[in-house]
């Protein structure tokens, strides 16, 4: 069973002054058990959206949303002790430390002290729990609101974009935090369009553009199917590298310090004998794959689409932090 099922979600917003913004248009999506989950997508593709309807906090046009194969929109109490979420950034007190921060939210909802301090830890903040959160970085801040995510020790971790926002270093804690939690083996689904991080964090994505699943699976394959059917290879003599290899009949050219050659993923040992037999030897070779940003460029880009519009707010979300 899939942890997060969602079938022909669709979410269609009427304006107050007719006209509607279609913002999920029939998405399909299963999020397999453990690990990271990306949910990726431009703004305005319907990411927060689909989270809501997840979370129940609004209710969808039509489609369904389950959670641990449980309906979220009419039984979401039902599971509601097994997710943790953050839909928006959590408030904080930043007059408060960390600490005081969780035992206040965790007293709502009986999570005891010792919890209360095991989750500090957790979220890498044991250090800095006495400290008033208003010295704290953006980074240690979002993982105080992940670690209120944390405390009733959920299977499931939803994000909504936790990295918007952060400095280098910040994405740096939260990839590695939310990394640590998907090998525990808890699900950890996290929206995002910060590509970079994607591929580093994630085990599964999928691709949403416009309300709608673009591609979905595991990170190596969404990459893998778009690889650019060649091969970047390193060695020291790169222009008798580059003779040889055209010489043998393949399409290779200089590209940064590295020759890149057009072949079939089955035929790298052809490079490596072609080289050898002439006295060369690479230092590298590994296959030429297309970085997600382009993929994601490639597949979210629809000339014929007009930009999309801020359209004018008819429904108040429900305040949507931690679940
Ligand atoms: P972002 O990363 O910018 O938050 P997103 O992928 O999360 O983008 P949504 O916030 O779900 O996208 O928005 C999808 C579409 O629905 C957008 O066109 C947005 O303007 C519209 N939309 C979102 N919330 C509302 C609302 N309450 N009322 C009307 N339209 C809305």
């Amino acid at each position: 069973m899939a942890v997060i099922e969602i079938e022909g979600l669709k979410k269609e917003y009427r304006r107050l002054r007719g006209g509607s913004t279609i913002a999920v248009d029939g998405l399909d999506l299963a999020v397999p058990e453990g690990g990271v989950f990306g949910f990726l997508g431009p703004n305005g593709a319907g990411k927060t959206t689909t989270v809501r309807c997840l979370l129940g906090l609004i209710s969808p046009t039509s489609g369904i949303t389950r959670l641990l194969g449980v309906d979220t929109q009419t039984d979401i109490e039902k599971v509601i002790n097994r997710v943790g979420s953050i839909v928006e950034t959590p408030s904080l007190f930043p007059g408060f430390s960390g600490r005081k921060n969780l035992e206040l939210l965790g007293a709502l909802q009986g999570i005891s002290r010792a919890r209360v301090a095991e989750t500090l830890a957790q979220v890498g903040l044991a250090d800095r729990a006495d400290h008033r959160v208003k010295t704290y970085s953006l980074g240690m801040r979002q993982r105080l609101g992940i670690g209120a995510a944390l405390l009733k020790d959920p299977e499931v971790l939803i994000l909504d974009e936790p990295a918007n926002g952060l400095d280098p270093a910040g994405i740096k804690e939260i990839r590695e935090l939310l990394r640590a939690l998907g090998k525990e083996g808890r699900t950890v689904f996290v929206s995002s369009h910060i590509l970079s991080e994607v591929r580093q964090m994630c085990d599964h994505v999928a691709i949403l553009a416009r309300g709608q699943l673009i591609v979905s699976g595991a990170v190596e394959d969404v990459l893998h199917e778009r690889s650019g059917g060649g091969f970047v290879v390193k060695l020291s003599e790169l222009d008798r590298g580059l003779q040889v290899l055209q010489g043998a009949g393949m399409e290779a050219a200089i590209d940064g310090g590295a020759i890149s050659v057009k072949l079939p993923a089955d035929r790298a040992s052809s490079i490596t004998e072609t080289l050898a037999d002439q006295g060369l030897y690479l230092s590298e070779l590994r296959p030429l794959e297309a970085d997600l940003e382009t993929v994601f460029l490639e597949l979210t880009q629809d000339p014929a689409a007009p930009l999309p519009t801020e359209d004018e707010p008819t429904e108040t979300p429900s305040a949507g932090t931690n679940a």
